[in-house]
């Protein structure tokens, strides 16, 4: 059978076999419960400390600033709803109803809680404006804020386009909430891995990612959390995590996600380099190749996510593209895995007109892409545009 050429990375990646490796000792050894107090309890607990250590090492944070749980969806959910909930237990905002404002071009996890706040809670939800390449719109953010903002939550990367929000935006939106006393929530499940990221560089509040995205096991994730200002909400019950996520924790993920990372952050200009230069010639190839073909996001490539080309085939239907594509055994999404509904809810917010829509196709590569994959795939790309074109 020939090769899988799978190029849809920023859905879930493949695990890196030094972090199968180092996990299997903790299945088949080191099976304690963390909490147990026993001396084999303790030990367990001994190693997802040194796990805590070494993540807190590479994000620039305290190791008690990181909540394990299962992944960003869990993170985003906790962070989000666990500020409101501090906000209403101590009634900061009297008989005021608490603002929100989001970004419109997030992960489903922030939009739909968000949403689920202000159906069930009351609260004031707004978005913020994007352009067409998805960048936010700093004027807008600051002529929205008001008195009873609670809380502003703009992801780092796109999943769908990869728009990668400018250093100076991010830093300007931390630096106004920490002088307004705003939570600011960054979802970083893109970027954590990809590159250096220290959420305190932005003054973040908390953040999100999830081990999957960079070559770690699936099910294990990190709420980072720099905030008193925040009540522990989706996982009650057990004391682990400091009360702020109840459960028995997954030690073999913590484990992995840890080595992961560390393998990920390794090397990782030359891994940058590599995957930024498999992305351009696909680009290219497919801009010589298919006419009035559209990529979504930004136009300058620094701004790009470096694994990430979303593209717009004119005159066909993606979907039906995808099983052709299966059969050349190659793995490429329409949108985002977690999409919000029919449409992408990204290329709404940038203005995408709906017929151009439908033509849409999100690569993802890796490091384990090679560039005769890229070659591959854009050679089968014009071959079965050229056959399904409507004209
Ligand atoms: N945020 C972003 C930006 C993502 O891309 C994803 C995964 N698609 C998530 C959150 C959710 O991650 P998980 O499914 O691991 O909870």
């Amino acid at each position: 059978m020939s090769k899988l050429i799978y190029l849809d990375n920023n859905a879930t990646t493949r695990v890196h076999p030094e972090a199968i490796k180092c996990m299997i000792p903790y299945m088949e050894k080191w099976y304690g419960n963390c909490s147990s107090s026993h001396g084999f309890g303790k030990k367990c607990k001994e190693y997802l400390n040194n796990s805590r250590y070494r993540l807190a090492k590479l994000l620039h944070v305290k190791p008690s600033e990181l909540i394990f749980c299962s992944g960003a969806t869990e993170a985003n959910n906790n962070c989000l709803r666990g500020v409101y909930a501090y906000v209403k237990a101590n009634k900061l905002l009297g008989q005021k109803k608490p603002h929100i404002l989001i970004s419109p071009i997030e992960h489903a996890s922030i939009i739909k809680t968000a949403e689920d706040l202000h159906k069930r809670h009351g609260v004031c939800l707004e978005y913020l404006k994007v352009n067409s390449e998805g960048f936010i719109d700093l004027n807008d953010l600051f002529n929205k804020i008001r008195p009873t903002t609670i809380l502003i939550a703009v992801m780092s990367e796109n999943n769908e386009i990869g728009t990668r929000q400018k250093t100076k935006v991010l830093k300007k939106i931390g630096k106004l909430c920490k002088r307004k006393g705003i939570h600011f929530h960054c979802d970083a499940t893109q970027t954590i891995g990809h590159r250096w990221f220290f959420p305190k560089d932005y003054n973040i509040n908390s953040m999100s990612f999830s081990s999957h995205k960079f070559h770690g096991p699936r099910g294990i994730g990190v709420a980072f959390i720099n905030s008193h200002n925040l009540l522990p909400c989706c996982s009650t019950g057990g004391s682990q995590e400091w009360g702020m996520r109840g459960g028995t924790e997954n030690l073999a993920g913590i484990i992995g996600m840890t080595k992961a990372l560390e393998i990920s952050l390794t090397d990782l200009n030359k891994k940058r380099k590599k995957i930024r230069k498999m992305r351009e010639y696909l680009r290219i190839e497919l801009e010589k190749l298919i006419p009035g073909i559209i990529v979504n996001g930004p136009k300058n490539v620094i701004y790009v996510k470096d694994n990430t080309l979303s593209i717009c085939l004119p005159g066909i239907n993606s979907r039906k593209l995808l099983p052709m594509l299966d059969k050349y055994r190659i793995c490429i999404n329409i949108g985002s895995a977690c999409s919000l509904g029919k449409r992408s809810h990204v290329l709404m917010a940038c203005g995408l007109p709906i017929e151009l829509e439908k033509g849409l196709l999100r690569i993802s590569l890796s490091e384990y892409t090679t560039l005769k994959d890229c070659y591959y795939v854009a050679h089968i790309l014009h071959k079965l545009y050229k056959q399904e074109k409507i004209d």
